[in-house]
């Protein structure tokens, strides 16, 4: 695997730490060599750990023992501020919501090269590979609803639902405290308020954009999430048990 340094001065330096999450990334800029001028600005405060441009070349600006400034205010499952446990993999992309591409094959191609591994150096879990849509679902819609987890997880990579469930129904009041508890399990950030408040259509919207993305043009909350998330509930159970 090909990578060009192309060094970022925004980070905090350490000379070790323990690696737990990759964190996607869409870089929301119209070109790469843009999003590469931020990422690498001193004033942007921003930045990743690796960045793939348009034609998928790979380039470092943060070393992996380094902390990047690229998640934010955050949280999965029990960890906040994930900037300190993770890698944070920027993919050029103009994003949501004017022209918003389908992600290229090469540059998803090398992604999942590199994906694999980081998982293998740092013994990364699956239920830890997310977008930061799902850790700031508040804030963020990246990697945004074209990116293809279908295919990383044909190479082993991420946690989806195991198998397709049909549409129901609209999802009925008083299984809406159901849906929330079921998505505070299985990893966001959510309040218990039994009401479809703005927090929790914002979780649902990470939700589908990842999880079960044919939902996406039409943001319907209908029932089936609930079966859809027992079972991926069960998938991080397994996930986290397993020795690796
Ligand atoms: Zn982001």
């Amino acid at each position: 695997m090909k990578i060009a340094n192309n060094p970022s001065p925004n980070y905090d330096e350490k000379r070790y730490r323990k690696i737990k999450f990759i964190i996607i990334h869409y870089t929301g800029m119209a070109t790469a060599k843009a999003s590469i001028r931020r990422l690498r600005d001193k004033k942007s405060k921003v930045s990743c750990h690796y960045f793939i441009d348009e034609i998928g070349s790979l380039s470092r600006l943060v070393d992996d023992k380094n902390v990047a400034w690229h998640a934010g205010i955050s949280f999965w499952n029990s960890d906040r501020s994930l900037n300190k446990n993770s890698i944070g993999i920027e993919i050029q992309n103009k994003g949501e919501p004017y022209n918003y591409e389908k992600f290229k094959s090469k540059q998803i191609q090398i992604l999942i090269e590199l994906i694999l591994d980081l998982k293998n150096k740092y013994n990364i879990k699956d239920y830890h590979i997310l977008g930061h849509s799902d850790i700031s679902p508040d804030r963020k819609t990246d990697p945004g609803y074209l990116f293809p987890w279908v295919l990383l997880k044909k190479k082993n990579i991420g946690i989806l639902p195991s198998r397709k469930i049909s549409r129901k129904n609209i999802l009925k009041n008083a299984e809406i405290p159901i849906v929330q508890v079921l998505l505070k399990e299985f990893g966001y950030q959510i309040q218990v308020t039994g009401n479809m408040d703005l927090q929790t259509i914002l979780v649902l919207n990470a939700f589908q954009s990842h999880y079960i993305q044919d939902c996406m043009k039409n943001f319907l909350y209908d029932s089936s999430i609930i079966p859809i998330l027992r079972d991926l509930i069960s998938q991080k159970n397994r996930c986290l048990t397993k020795k690796n």
